[in-house]
Order: C-alpha cells, then structure tokens, then sequence
C-alpha cells in the first residue's frame, strides 16, 4: 500500500521506526506515521478514499471522501464535523487529520465494508480533560464482517504515534492518534484498562496472534 512512497521517505520511516526501540525493524512500509509533518510529507500515498460511516448512535449512513494524507474538502469536512458529533452534548468539533487518515486506511484495507462507530468527538461535562476523544482525536468503532481482533491487531501493527484499545466485551476498537507521544495499547478488562498487553507485543513483533480457544479468558 505504500509502495508508492519515493525510496528515500521510506528510509526516513525506517529510521523513526528504529528509534521506537519497541519495533524490531520493520519491512518498509509496514508502518505509517500519523503526524501531520510525515502526512504533509506522504504526498503520493494513493488514490482518495471513499469511505463509509455507520453513527450505531443515531443509526444515520455518511458517505464521505478522504484524502490519505486525512485532508478532505469543506463539504467532507462540515458532513464529518456532524457525523462525529458528542452524542450526548450534540457540540461538534475539529476532527483531526491523523484520525481522518487512519480512517481512510482502514477503510482502503476493507474496501466495501462499513466503518461503524459508537463514539468520537465528546465534549459534555464528564468527559475527563485529557481524554483524546475531548479532542477530536479518536473513534471507537468495530467493522461489521471483520472479527475484532484482527482489526485491533491491523490498528496497531499499522501506525505510530496511536493509541489502540481493545474492549472485546464492547465490542469494538478504540484509536487515536496523539501527535509526538509514546504509542499505548490496552485491553479493558471489567471497566478498568490493562496497559501493554500481550496481543500489543506480539503484532510489534510480527508473530501473529493465535485463534481464542478459551472464552472464558480476554487474551491478556
Ligand atoms: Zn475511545
């Protein structure tokens, strides 16, 4: 998907890659940086994406265009605004064009499927003020077709500068893409988050993860 880039941007994402510690040198291309600086600088990274957004809250279908840098024209952008408003406060907010980037790649690697999110943009009251969806900057949401886990592990294994939360008893996908910080992933376990779980390290590693067999455990 990103051979596309020019040799020498690779390179440059081979290099920030290795300085994660945490990924073992990865093929070129296995990862996409997020950050504006690197989407400003992924100029040829594909064909616009046309993707297709479920509200599993209001129940309403959105069909909107997206650049895979996450740049998109003023009609996408007042649709979105709109689409990933606060279900409980209504407000709309700037949706950031990390997310909206990871948006389309998924969409790109799912062609045809429905992306259906349960929340994005929240700005009532109790949400906490570091909360990455307070600032437009995360969706959960699960793929309809797609098991959970194997858009969890295709999230993380991904990009970089992201954080991937996985509530199997929820059933979907938290994402959010928070700029020059530490990448994070979690599992949620009876309402509280267990921080780098082993699903985390094994997609880093690039060993895929096992088919469950006992359902009585979430895979830490
Ligand atoms: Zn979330």
């Amino acid at each position: 998907m990103l051979l596309s880039l020019l040799p020498l941007q690779v390179v440059a994402l081979a290099a920030s890659l290795s300085l994660h510690g945490l990924l073992p040198a990865p093929p070129p291309g296995a990862a996409l940086d997020v950050t504006a600086a690197a989407l400003g600088a992924q100029d040829a990274m594909g064909e616009p994406v046309s993707v297709v957004l479920y509200d599993a809250n209001h129940k309403d279908t959105y069909r909107v265009t997206i650049n895979r840098d996450g740049t998109i024209d003023d009609d996408a952008r007042e649709i979105l605004r709109h689409a990933f408003r606060c279900r409980r406060s209504e407000r709309e907010h700037k949706i950031d064009q990390g997310l909206l980037a990871m948006i389309a790649d998924v969409q790109a690697h799912w062609p045809g499927k429905t992306i259906e999110y349960i929340s994005a943009y929240r700005g009532w009251r109790g949400e906490r003020r570091t909360s990455p969806h307070r600032a437009g900057i995360a969706l959960d949401f699960r793929i309809p077709g797609v098991k959970l886990t194997e858009l969890r592990d295709y999230v993380w294994g991904r990009f970089e500068h992201v954080g991937v939360g996985w509530y199997p008893t929820r059933d979907f996908v938290h994402m959010d893409h928070r700029g020059d910080k530490d990448d994070i992933a979690w599992t949620e376990v009876h309402g509280s988050n267990r921080y780098n779980p082993s699903w985390s390290k094994r997609v880093r590693a690039g060993v895929p993860t096992p088919p469950r067999v006992h359902h009585s455990r979430v895979g830490l």
